[in-house]
């Protein structure tokens, strides 16, 4: 039904619901050596980066425009000198025929900075791709320094599209919370048999934005008074949760709740402690991003 609509409303080009924050990316200044690699596509000497060996958790950022482009999870010592990723995280890296005409060129998606040369079929790693990329393309933000918060306000597709345009937001995922059964697919949630709702998980930076920005954020994205799903998706797995992680986080969105209700909006919404995240099948990522349109039924409406 959601596709259906998302399709009519493509057709009929309404865009009027556009993203405040978008713009041309913010450029760091980069210094000659970086601008060799990043700019002019030239490559770092082996096993001379700074991030060969380098262990830490955290996520691997665009050294020209901040973007999230791997996380730690995803690297693995290959032993070419430079380091190595069998996965990106989802559309933050664009693959384009090297001008050698044989190999596959790596670059932001964002900035379309120069990250290196992404190779599969080497039987390195189950997933059977290697993303060899120029330590010299990134910096780094270690998990340490950032939370999460998790969000269900409807269809996810429209919640993520909010949450990945603000400040301080490392990174985002949809998928699945609250069910009964284990890893479920979207063709289970969406039969309802499972219990679980679309949940949005935002990675932040403390530093840069609080779980106070984003709760308010999220209240005023979605209707927050609809009791039997959002906008035109009716359902359970479209019902209005903050899932807290701790302490802080429920009383920070159960003093929103309550002061929502005293401004006379008859509140629906549940806070809710955080079960396990399921992430989403890939196709549901940065959904309106790969498909360059913009929510159906989110829109950012002033109500604190
Ligand atoms: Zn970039």
């Amino acid at each position: 039904m959601k596709f259906i609509l998302c399709m009519l409303i493509g057709f009929w080009g309404l865009t009027s619901f556009a993203r405040g924050e978008e713009s041309t990316p913010v450029l760091n200044k980069l210094t000659p050596d970086e601008e060799r690699v990043i700019i002019k596509k030239g490559t770092e000497h082996p096993f001379t980066g700074k991030f060969v060996n380098h262990k830490e958790t955290g996520t691997y950022t665009c050294r020209q425009c901040n973007a999230p482009l791997y996380k730690s999870d995803d690297k693995f010592d290959s032993h070419c000198g430079w380091p190595s990723f069998d996965d990106e995280i989802t559309g933050a890296v664009k693959r384009v025929p090297d001008a050698d005409g044989a190999r596959v060129e790596i670059v932001c998606a964002k900035c379309g900075g120069h990250l290196g040369h992404v190779f599969s079929g080497e039987g390195l790693t189950p997933k059977n791709t290697r993303h060899c990329v120029n330590s010299i393309s990134m910096s780094f933000q270690p998990s340490s320094k950032t939370e999460r918060a998790y969000f269900a306000g409807g269809c996810f597709w429209g919640v993520e599209y909010y949450f990945r345009e603000t400040k301080g937001v490392i990174s985002t995922a949809v998928g699945y919370m609250g069910g009964t059964k284990e890893n479920p697919t979207y063709k289970e949630v969406c039969s309802g048999s499972t219990g679980h709702l679309e949940v949005t998980e935002v990675e932040f930076d403390p530093g840069r934005v609080t779980f106070e920005e984003l709760a308010r954020l999220f209240f005023e994205i979605h209707d927050p008074t609809q009791a039997d799903g959002q906008g035109p998706d009716i359902g359970e797995q479209y019902l209005s949760v903050v899932f807290y992680v701790d302490d802080s986080q429920k009383t920070v969105a159960e003093k929103l709740i309550g002061i929502l209700k005293e401004k006379g909006f008859n509140v629906v919404t549940k806070s809710l402690p955080a079960p396990k995240f399921w992430k989403g099948e890939d196709y549901h990522q940065d959904y309106y991003d790969k498909k360059k349109g913009s929510p159906y039924c989110h829109r950012r409406v002033k109500r604190f």
